[in-house]
């Protein structure tokens, strides 16, 4: 297990020295604080609900599979990550939408915003996504020179406001007051707290593709600490969350309806039961994985 290292207080503390300190866009970072629990204490707070017989690693892993499964979600709250990150400020909008977390930000009315703003590669100048209203195109970036000179324009336009920020501080305006000015690209930042269960509910938004890639790169980054410090949870998260998807009921009835025509359910039950043995599921397990796909898919 990683070490943990607490904010320094020192004024010389460099963070970026920090092992727990991920690098995030251009000045963002996420840095692990604090964690409490692991896999094993998921595992203790559920046989409070299934008793003490599970004790091999091998147990404890078909439990969490079980559990994420099964969407028996509350022994994943028993697990607690505490971050320290610097967003820009349109990424901590989407962020800060995740209602679940303990948050501490910055303040903007006692501190003086750091001149420290998002300027975009010209590769995430992207563009409008043709398909999606709300998204960009990943694929594809304004040309150069164009993107070149817009990237510059957030540049100068970034240096005119901040400059004009200082000028309305110095002259007597409100901090609260003065900041009202600074574009979305400035970077905040803030401690971050949340226990595995919403975590992994964030996760699974802002990994996702659909997700805007600036809050994305922020996602992966605690996902990285995740996969360190709950190794078993997040391959139970990958199984039965990230990498699944869900039909409407429409497609479950078109899906239903051509497995049955086709006679496909023995084969799709055969390599299920190959896959299965591999795993040497138990005979119980077996029986129910089977009849629940089964019903999942309609046969
Ligand atoms: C791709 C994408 C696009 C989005 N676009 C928009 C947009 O255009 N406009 C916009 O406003 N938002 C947008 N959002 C934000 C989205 O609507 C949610 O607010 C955000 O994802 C947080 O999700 P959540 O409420 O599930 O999470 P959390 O706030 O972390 O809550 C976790 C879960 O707790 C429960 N919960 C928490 N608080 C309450 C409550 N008060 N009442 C009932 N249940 C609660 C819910 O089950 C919830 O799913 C977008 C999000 C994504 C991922």
């Amino acid at each position: 297990m990683g070490e943990i290292t607490q904010v320094n207080p020192k004024e010389d503390y460099d963070i970026k020295s920090d092992p727990n300190y991920i690098p995030c866009l251009d000045k963002g970072f996420v840095r692990l604080v604090e964690v409490m629990g692991d896999d094993s204490s998921i595992v203790q707070s559920a046989r409070v609900s299934y008793g003490k017989g599970t004790k091999s690693v091998r147990a404890d892993r078909a439990l969490i599979f079980y559990l994420m499964q099964h969407r028996h979600t509350t022994p994943f709250e028993m697990v607690e990550f505490k971050f320290h990150c610097k967003m820009p400020i349109f990424v901590a909008r989407q962020w800060i939408r995740h209602r679940t977390a303990n948050v501490n930000e910055m303040s903007g009315r006692y501190s003086i915003m750091e001149d420290v703003f998002w300027i975009p590669e010209t590769e995430d100048l992207r563009k409008q996504s043709v398909t999606n209203r709300q998204g960009s195109s990943e694929e594809e970036a304004v040309a150069i020179p164009e993107a070149k000179e817009i990237q510059k324009s957030f540049q100068e336009d970034q240096k005119r406001l901040y400059e004009e920020y200082q000028h309305y501080l110095k002259v007597g305006v409100a901090r609260e007051v003065a900041r009202a000015n600074l574009p979305l690209s400035i970077y905040t930042e803030w401690y971050w707290k949340i226990d595995l269960h919403n975590l992994l509910h964030f996760l699974s938004l802002r990994l996702d593709a659909h997700a805007q890639k600036e809050i994305r790169v922020f996602a992966e980054a605690m996902a990285h600490f995740v996969k360190q410090y709950c190794p078993i949870a997040w391959e139970a998260f990958e199984e039965h969350v990230l990498h699944t998807t869900t039909l409407s009921h429409s497609e479950a009835e078109l899906l239903s309806k051509a497995l049955k025509e086709k006679g496909l359910w023995p084969e799709i039950e055969e390599k299920r039961l190959n896959q299965l043995k591999k795993e040497e599921a138990s005979d119980v397990r077996i029986q129910r994985e089977l009849s629940d796909l089964r019903r999942r898919l309609k046969l």
